[in-house]
């Protein structure tokens, strides 16, 4: 199967005057996200960089439909994310894996939980897995695995529902810098060779060369509350040099506006 990119088509998902608070007991809400912009189109990686706590997690969340915005709304092709979510899925830097559960159980029950029937879960889950590089890792249990083969796990568990858009959470920041690299372009590679049905991608990051070599495009959000304050578009090819004195400007010139 074979996926091609759009480029310059329609908005994917739009995020459109998102406001987020949460409680606090006792105390007035903590605004953690205000009047939030941002639109990812297909074709497209889009990378967040901004400090601890300026809300990047939050607002990832409120994209995949996990929390609902308290003002605002987020949209997938139209539609309320809240009456979409198989279309966004999303990776998380901690892994979130079940550690009672196999590599193919891990994968297997997003599409169970979906109602896909079992021999059909079974299928896809394996050709996930295959696809990720996983093959031969079916029934091993996470504590078994390297963090690189867990985060794997993590993308297989998001690829087997066949999303259109991926949202990633720091995805390589717990791996050390070897593993991260290997994974980073394995899943480039299936991205330019359209092997996933994803359209569009978007990861937050604290590593901003990380950001310049995956990413089309960069949003760098801004503290108490959090909120887009700039965005820069990386305009070179792929694959990327980190010696290319284009290259080292630009992860300069971001340092520079991040600070
Ligand atoms: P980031 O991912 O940029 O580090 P987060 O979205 O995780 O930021 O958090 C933004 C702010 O919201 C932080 O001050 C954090 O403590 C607070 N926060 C995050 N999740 C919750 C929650 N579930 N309940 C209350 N406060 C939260
Ligand atoms: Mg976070």
């Amino acid at each position: 199967m074979s996926f091609s990119h759009n480029l310059n088509s329609a908005a994917l998902v739009e995020v459109r005057g998102l406001r987020q608070s949460y409680d606090k007991a006792g105390a007035a809400p903590l605004l953690v996200l205000d009047r939030v912009d941002l639109t990812l189109r297909a074709g497209e990686i889009v990378g967040l960089l901004g400090r601890s706590g300026s809300g990047k997690s939050t607002l990832l969340r409120a994209i995949a439909g996990l929390i609902r915005p308290s003002e605002g709304e987020v949209a997938f092709c139209g539609t309320p994310v809240s009456q979409a979510p198989a279309d966004i899925a999303m990776v998380f830097q901690s892994f979130a894996l079940f550690p009672w559960l196999t590599v193919l159980q891990n994968v297997e029950l997003g599409l169970e939980a979906r109602g896909v029937a079992p021999a059909l879960c079974r299928q896809r889950a394996l050709a996930a897995i295959d696809l990720i590089g996983l093959d031969g890792y079916e029934s091993a249990y996470p504590k078994e695995l390297s963090g690189g083969m867990r985060q794997r796990v993590g993308l297989a568990r998001a690829l087997v529902v066949q999303p259109k858009v991926l949202l990633m959470d720091e995805p390589f920041s717990a791996l050390d810098v070897l593993t991260a690299e290997t994974l980073r372009t394995d899943l480039l590679d299936l991205w330019s060779e359209g092997r996933m049905p994803i359209q569009a991608m978007l990861m937050v990051t604290h590593n901003i060369e990380e950001a310049v070599l995956m990413c089309d495009r960069i949003v760098i959000f801004g503290s108490n509350p959090g909120r887009v304050i700039d965005e820069i578009r990386v305009d070179l090819a792929q694959p990327r040099d980190r010696l290319d004195p284009v290259f080292r400007a630009l992860v300069d010139a971001i340092y520079a506006r991040m600070t």
